[in-house]
Parts: C-alpha cells; sequence; structure tokens
C-alpha cells in the first residue's frame, strides 16, 4: 500500500502533517460560555502536554466567551461547530486558529461558501469532520451500513465542495465508533490523499474500554504511518486523555515523553510489592520531562537480567532491594529506602546528563 506524505498545514504555530510530529490535540469539556472554568481546563490540559484544544461553540452567546478566552490563553483553538454557519463564521472572525465543522450539516452551498470566504481571508483551516453518525442518507443507502467506504465517500464529497470553492487548507477526520471500520476508512483515504490526517475513535466510551479502543485504532493507523494529529476520545476527564495520547506515540515508539515505567507481571519469586512502587513512581515522576525508562522487578534472580533496557531500575532480593543501571546492580539498600534511593540516583543522572532540571 502507498501512503502519500502529507501536506503541511498550521493551526496557529502548531505545524500539522508533512514532517511535523504527531500533535496531541484534546478538547474541553466545559459549557464554553463559563469563561473561567474554560480557561482554567485549557491550562490544566496545555500542562498535560496538549498541543491544540478544540471547544464547542454551540450557540451565539458562546462567541462572546471564545473572544475573552482567546485573550485568557496562549495554545492554538479550534472551533468545534456543526449546523449553523454563522457561528463557523464569528468563530473565525472571533480569533480562532482552525476550524471544525462537517459541511454536509451546514446547509446550502451559498452558506459553506460564506464560511470558506472568510476562513480563505484569515488562513483558517478547516477540518472536515466525517463520523459515523453523519453519513449522507444516500451514501448510507448505497452501502446499506457504515462500511469504510461510505465514510471515504462523505469525506471526498466534503473535499469536492471546499475545492469547488479554492479551498484546500484542509484536515479530515474518518471517525467511527468501529475500530475495524474506522482503520480501514483512514488506510483508503491516505492512499488517495495528501490532507493531513486528524485521528481518533469515536465515542470510544470510558476507560479501560475507550482507552483500548482507541489505542489499538490509533496504534495500527500511526504504526502504519497514517495521521497526523490524534485526539483519544474518552468518557473521562481530557487530561486523561492527552496522558492516554501520549503512552500511544510513546509505546509505537513516535513521541518519548517523560518516564516510562515498565515492571513485572510478578509471580511466586517476587520479592517487592510492585504495584504500589511502580505507583508511587508513577506518581512522584509525572512531571519529569526528561524521557527515561525506569524498571520495577520484583526478583534479583530474573529482574535486571529481564529489564537490561532500562536506564535504571529497582529488583527485590530478601528482605532488601537493589538499584541497577542498565542490567548492572550499583547498589544494595533496605526496601524502605529503594524508592528515595532510586530517585536520589535518577536526579544526579538527569542533572549530570543534559543539565536538565529534574
Ligand atoms: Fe517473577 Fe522475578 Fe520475573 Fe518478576 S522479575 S516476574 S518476580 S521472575
Amino acid at each position: 500500500m502507498k501512503r502519500k506524505k502529507t501536506r503541511q498545514l498550521f493551526i496557529g504555530n502548531v505545524p500539522i502533517g508533512g514532517d511535523a510530529p504527531v500533535v496531541v490535540q484534546s478538547m474541553t469539556k466545559t459549557d464554553t460560555k463559563n469563561i473561567n472554568a474554560t480557561v482554567r481546563q485549557i491550562k490544566s490540559l496545555q500542562r498535560e502536554g496538549c498541543e491544540i484544544v478544540r471547544i464547542a461553540i454551540a450557540e451565539k452567546e458562546a462567541i462572546e466567551s471564545l473572544k475573552e478566552i482567546k485573550k485568557k490563553v496562549n495554545i492554538p483553538i479550534i472551533a468545534d461547530v456543526h449546523f449553523d454557519w454563522r457561528l463557523a463564521i464569528s468563530s473565525i472572525k472571533s480569533g480562532v486558529d482552525g476550524l471544525r465543522i462537517n459541511p454536509g450539516n451546514i446547509g446550502a452551498e451559498w452558506k459553506v461558501k460564506e464560511i470558506v470566504n472568510i476562513a480563505k481571508e484569515k488562513q483558517v483551516p478547516i477540518r472536515i469532520g466525517v463520523n459515523s453518525g453523519s453519513v449522507p442518507k444516500d451514501i448510507l443507502k448505497k452501502y446499506k451500513k457504515v462500511v469504510p467506504e461510505a465514510l471515504v465517500e462523505s469525506a471526498e464529497r466534503q473535499i469536492e465542495l471546499l475545492e469547488n470553492l479554492g479551498f484546500n487548507m484542509i484536515k479530515v477526520s474518518l471517525k467511527g465508533t468501529d475500530v475495524p471500520i474506522t482503520v480501514d476508512a483512514y488506510r483508503c483515504f491516505s492512499e488517495k490523499y495528501d490532507y493531513p490526517l486528524h485521528i481518533g475513535i469515536t465515542e470510544a466510551g470510558p476507560p479501560p474500554s475507550g482507552i483500548i479502543k482507541s489505542s489499538v485504532g490509533l496504534g495500527i493507523l500511526l504504526a502504519e504511518g497514517i495521521g497526523d494529529t490524534i485526539r483519544v476520545s474518552l468518557t473521562d476527564s481530557p487530561l486523561r486523555e492527552v496522558s492516554v495520547a501520549y503512552e500511544i506515540l510513546s509505546t509505537i515508539g513516535i513521541r518519548k515523553r517523560g518516564i516510562d515505567i515498565i515492571s513485572c507481571p510478578t509471580c511466586g519469586r517476587c520479592r517487592l510489592d510492585i504495584l504500589s512502587i511502580a505507583k508511587t513512581l508513577k506518581q512522584k515522576l509525572k512531571k519529569v520531562k526528561k524521557s527515561m525508562k525506569i524498571a520495577v522487578m520484583g526478583c534479583i534472580v530474573n529482574g535486571p537480567g529481564e529489564a537490561k533496557e532500562a536506564d535504571l531500575g529497582i529488583a527485590g532480593c530478601g528482605k532488601q532491594g537493589v538499584i541497577f543501571k542498565k542490567g548492572k546492580i550499583i547498589k544494595k539498600v533496605p526496601q524502605d529506602k529503594l524508592i528515595e534511593t532510586l530517585l536520589h540516583i535518577m536526579k544526579e543522572e538527569i542533572n549530570d546528563g543534559d543539565n536538565k532540571k529534574y
């Protein structure tokens, strides 16, 4: 299968597509009219590593809030608009960096044209957001149900509409609730078009199933080189969406960020409370930016050897524990001093290594 390299566009100052890294985005879950709550959530998302934030513009009162929100944050904002072309136009005039619409539900072509004219003037990209619930009736009738071809055809129709209006600052998403259908739709689309792709599994649900669906779907696509920006949709805090997005990117080896805790599944040889140590370390190290692999292993018999690729690790040894570095034991300490000692050594390594503050 031949994938086209995507063209690049910018959402604010963030490049999407081409050689740019895969961008992590999320969406606020506050009422956009509640300016303070929305700004707070956007800032928390940014601290978590979110690079673009989408907000819902559901009614005209939200436009006034949008203007205020834009003044208070410094991250690109995408307005998510359905049905009402006037909201799309006002959002662009209010300074959003990107627009997400489904041209199919905007209505008459002249309305789409009005949106495109202002988007062109302000150089604001538009995401054509197709999902399984928005496939036009005639396409649905043709394919009998939502199949990958139906999602792609829906996107094609909308792309044609924008291209005929001389607009090509387009980003596309083809989200289904069914993982294999979604994956095939993106595969099929990426063989034909070079528009940057926003990938995600829509309505994935609450964790853990929402995380599993997103990880499988996005994992397959990313491993095949498909996807320029990702949004993990969860019925959960948007901060969780961002941390899961980074876990997926890091697991695939696309973007490394922060500490990767690996730990053994434990067995009868285990001499440490692995679960509690791994959780404590994850919590204590969540703000560390440096990419490192830390192993928590149950026993000295297999632990250091099995986790040779870890930068640092700990393993149980009778009533004590050992600290190891790249598989070699460097220190033996009482179990209650293991975490403290590991953190101390880690801090020294990070500060020595590249002057980055721990
Ligand atoms: Fe069992 Fe030791 Fe392997 Fe953990 S590292 S699974 S305790 S053998």
